[in-house]
């Protein structure tokens, strides 16, 4: 007997596949097929009672644009443990999950009006799974989950294949140096601001680092994260900036021969993507620019990218990225909040609800960014440990896709960075044991 889940829908549309493709072939690993609703079916997502599991159609997924009072209908109710919305009957699947997956993973929400954040951003505090406590669960994969477990109660010969625990290692490099290759300005401008505002480590440190007679602390973590990551054969890919000089883009010149030389030695273990400036937010120029100086200097193309300070508007970051060339986008997160910014561990296609239809651009979410637990949830470095491996058990357990985001900065050692190195190494440390645990 063929292996698919057989669904009746009445009519269905880009959003029906998109979604069904999501949780069956991409989480589940089981294929799905339409049937006429004379057939056997597995699942009916109609509101007609027929065979097959009935799950009652929000209606969500039947609609082609974008509606503002979808909001009023977001109310979070308990399916046996796991909390979901669009509750829509009494069957063995009383919620549309199908619809509530759809509206968290096509992140509906930021395509309506919100107040953004300073740097006008939609910020995690107005979303629905922060609202709601859920930022911190990966709240489609266990639904996706549930479903398996219903659908094999009742058709125990079905054959799952569901996605397993994977991690991905990715450092922004938003300065390859702390002091050195950034030139006399830069240093005896940053040298007075340090008096200024009292920085005394940096007072003592900037000068033999720029005569050479120390190494530069930022640069030196390459070589040191180079040897960490072959020592556990962890994949990394390298975000780099090389926009203009900016308020907000500090990094090393593109055209510094170091600079060059240095992503050209970080591309023979790693992947390298872009990390477009602040500026290219507003400078319709600046995209393309920055993937051409990348494209250079390693002599490939450019196909992934993440945003500087990560920066994003819906839809237009996506449609300029897709625009140039990006094939992959690495920016669903928010630094403000550790989790699930689409309530996914697992990579999906960008579905453009404006003009609703699924594009080909694959959205990879990272659920751990660096600044996180240190500046906004102010957690020692020990706390921060026990709250990444929270984390990495709960991605685990569902058989997530775990992306942490750091930077070379904050694996220095300088600063506020201080005793963080430690952190990262027990996250590593934490997502072998899981490995290990894992038959791979
Ligand atoms: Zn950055």
């Amino acid at each position: 007997m063929e292996n698919c889940v057989k669904i009746v829908v009445e009519n269905p549309t880009p959003r029906h596949d998109y979604i069904f493709s999501l949780i069956f072939n991409q989480l589940l690993g089981i294929s799905y097929c339409y049937v006429s609703s004379n057939n056997e079916a597995h699942i009916n997502y109609t509101s007609v009672s027929l065979r097959g599991i009935q799950c009652v159609p929000h209606g969500l997924l039947a609609e082609k644009n974008i509606r503002l009072s979808i909001i009023d209908e977001v109310t979070f109710d308990l399916w046996l443990e796991t909390p979901c919305f669009f509750r829509t009957g009494d069957t063995s699947l009383p919620f549309d999950l199908f619809s509530a997956a759809f509206f968290l993973v096509s992140r509906y929400e930021e395509w309506l009006p919100y107040e953004a954040d300073i740097h006008n951003r939609f910020p995690a505090t107005a979303s629905l799974l922060h609202k709601n406590k859920l930022l911190e669960e990966p709240i489609v994969n266990q639904w996706a989950l549930a479903l398996k477990d219903t659908l094999l109660y009742e058709y125990p010969t079905l054959i799952f294949n569901p996605r397993r625990f994977e991690y991905l290692n990715t450092l922004d490099i938003d300065q390859a140096w702390k002091f050195k290759e950034k030139g006399a300005v830069r240093n005896i401008l940053g040298s007075l601001s340090d008096v200024v505002h009292g920085r005394q480590e940096n007072i003592f440190a900037r000068w033999p680092i720029i005569m050479g007679l120390k190494q530069d602390p930022f640069f030196e973590v390459f070589d040191w994260h180079n040897s960490v990551c072959s020592e556990l054969n962890i994949a990394t890919i390298f975000f780099i900036l090389v926009g203009d000089y900016g308020k907000f883009d500090k990094n090393i010149p593109h055209d510094n021969l170091h600079f060059i030389k240095l992503i050209q030695h970080l591309q023979k273990n790693a992947q390298i993507g872009i990390h477009p400036s602040y500026r290219s937010n507003s400078n319709s120029t600046a995209l393309p620019t920055e993937i051409q100086r990348l494209k250079s200097i390693t002599n490939t193309p450019i196909h992934l990218s993440r945003q500087h300070f990560l920066m994003h508007n819906m839809p237009q970051t996506y449609s300029n990225l897709l625009a140039h060339g990006i094939q992959e986008d690495y920016t669903m997160g928010y630094s403000t909040h550790l989790g699930f910014r689409a309530g996914i561990a697992a990579p999906f296609f960008w579905y453009d609800l404006e003009n609703n239809k699924a594009t080909g651009l694959k959205i990879v979410p990272f659920c751990a960014m660096d600044i996180t637990p240190l500046y906004y949830r102010k957690e020692t470095p020990q706390e921060a440990k026990k709250t990444l491996r929270n984390l990495l058990t709960k991605t685990a357990e569902v058989g997530g896709h775990f992306v942490s985001l750091w930077h070379n900065e904050s694996l220095s050692e300088t600063e506020r960075w201080r005793g963080w190195r430690c952190v990262y190494n027990d996250m590593l440390k934490a997502v072998n044991e899981i490995y290990n645990q894992t038959i791979r």
